[in-house]
């Protein structure tokens, strides 16, 4: 028998660890046909889990608002994930945590309460949200005018959650014209998020981002940390697009690249098109705290 090769991914599904390629749901869980489950992703830098705890308490409370429920204890999630990262032996990662509605007891039964909710992990190579070349110049966002993100009181976008239907269609309009990302509004015309990252805007030093509509970052929340740790003012309130525009530097944060230069939105520029000085100084921080062992778990290797 040939090794098994694990450079893709390692996944943990039903108390079983495998290669990522293997790992799959069933077509008739609810997950799939109802986008009915929830998830979460930290990272593994330089050997190590960055702020683990923040990101598997958000899990939690994801589970509770979404009303799932599986046996794994938030040490039995450590476990999990300690173990698929070593298989790996990935340095640098991006590692997933996930509940499904899952399979209705009785086939065809309508009623979520039937379904057997499940845990799985999975874990990939690091995953940059935006490329190496865009991070370095400043990312160009597009704002469409016809889709905005979908309500808070319809889906919670506080509980991380795959309902990426409004993301997708601005994304591609933004891919059509140029751009490299896209940013939602609200139906009000408040600035929300983008897929996959939260938005800043730094004016006359200090630090303002939407307070609502949003899903609570752990990055976002580092990045509220180091502006504070800068001596910073930072605000959490309603941000009309008009006044987002106004803005003397930009950035966006994602566990998936940290904290990034926005250097166009639409047609306006900022910070003369390269990444500003406070950004500059943000993202220093934010990877120097990846060093600081109260911030970090040595993923278990052995
Ligand atoms: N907003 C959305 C919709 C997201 O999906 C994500 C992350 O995937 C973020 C914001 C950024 O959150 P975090 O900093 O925890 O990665």
């Amino acid at each position: 028998m040939g090794k098994t090769d694990w450079s893709a991914g390692v996944a943990w599904m039903r108390g079983e660890i495998m290669p990522i390629g293997q790992a799959a749901i069933p077509v008739t869980d609810w997950g799939l046909t109802h986008s009915d489950i929830t998830y979460d992703v930290v990272h593994v830098w330089d050997g190590k889990f960055f702020r683990i705890d923040d990101y598997l308490e958000r899990f939690e409370e994801s589970l509770r608002k979404c009303r799932l429920s599986v046996p794994q204890s938030r040490d039995d999630m450590k476990d999990v994930l300690h173990a698929i990262v070593a298989r790996s032996g990935f340095r640098e990662s991006y590692v997933s945590v996930v509940a499904s509605r899952g399979q209705p007891r009785t086939a065809g039964s309508r009623d979520p309460r039937d379904c057997e909710n499940h845990f799985y992990a999975w874990c990939v190579p690091f995953v940059w949200v935006f490329p190496q070349d865009v991070m370095a110049r400043g990312v160009r966002l597009y704002v469409p005018d016809d889709v905005h993100r979908i309500a808070s009181d319809s889906v919670d976008p506080t509980a991380k959650n795959y309902h990426w239907g409004d993301f997708t269609q601005g994304l591609i309009t933004a891919k059509e014209t140029g751009f490299d990302n896209t940013l939602l509004l609200d139906v009000d015309g408040l600035v929300t998020e983008g897929p996959g990252f939260n938005v800043f805007m730094v004016k006359d030093g200090a630090v303002r981002t939407p307070c609502k509509g949003v899903l609570g970052g752990i990055t976002r929340k580092v990045a509220m940390e180091i502006a504070v740790s800068h001596g910073m003012q930072v605000e959490e309130t309603d941000i009309p697009l008009a006044e987002y525009l106004e803005a003397d530097e930009l950035f966006a944060t994602t566990t998936s690249g940290g904290i990034v230069a926005i250097t166009q939105v639409g047609e306006r520029v900022f910070s003369n098109g390269v990444i500003g000085e406070a950004t500059k100084r943000m993202q220093q921080t934010y990877w120097d705290w990846h060093d600081d062992s109260k911030m970090s778990e040595p993923v278990r290797y052995e």
